[in-house]
């Protein structure tokens, strides 16, 4: 039986599943983010990688050191260049980083807080969360 989120890339050729619903769900604003999803913010979430599922496909890993200096693998489909999901995060071990537009259902989890908000740019409208001008930790 599927678990209760599914999720792909946009050509379908990666497909991933997990059960958790994810405590930490952020739209984080940080130069990383903006570069890694070219949009002006990324909303991204953690699920326990003993719960993360790949299904299908071969994602492509990218090495990333992010502007904390700690290291991150950025995983994207490389047929259809989406990117999927962020792991092995020197920053949050045993976590899997990934993003709300992959799931097949996305409108199931909604953003708990928004950070790195010192880099919001000026266009962008807060949302009712809490605001953390950097990592909120
Ligand atoms: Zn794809
Ligand atoms: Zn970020």
């Amino acid at each position: 039986m599927a678990k209760k989120h599914t999720a792909r890339c946009a050509c379908g050729s990666v497909t991933f599943e997990f059960d958790s619903d994810p405590d930490f769900v952020a739209v984080c604003h940080c130069l990383d983010c903006k570069k890694a999803s070219g949009g002006e913010a990324a909303v991204f979430f953690g699920v326990p990688e003993i719960d993360f599922t790949l299904l299908t496909g071969e994602p492509k890993a990218f090495h990333y050191v992010a502007q904390s200096g700690k290291g991150l693998d950025r995983n994207f489909c490389p047929e259809c260049g989406a990117r999927v999901f962020s792991s092995n995060l020197e920053s949050f071990p045993g976590l899997v980083f990934v993003t709300v537009g992959s799931l097949d259902k996305p409108e199931d989890i909604e953003p708990k807080l928004e950070m790195f908000t010192k880099r919001r740019l000026d266009w962008a409208t807060p949302l009712d969360l809490p605001q953390f001008e950097n990592m909120p930790r």
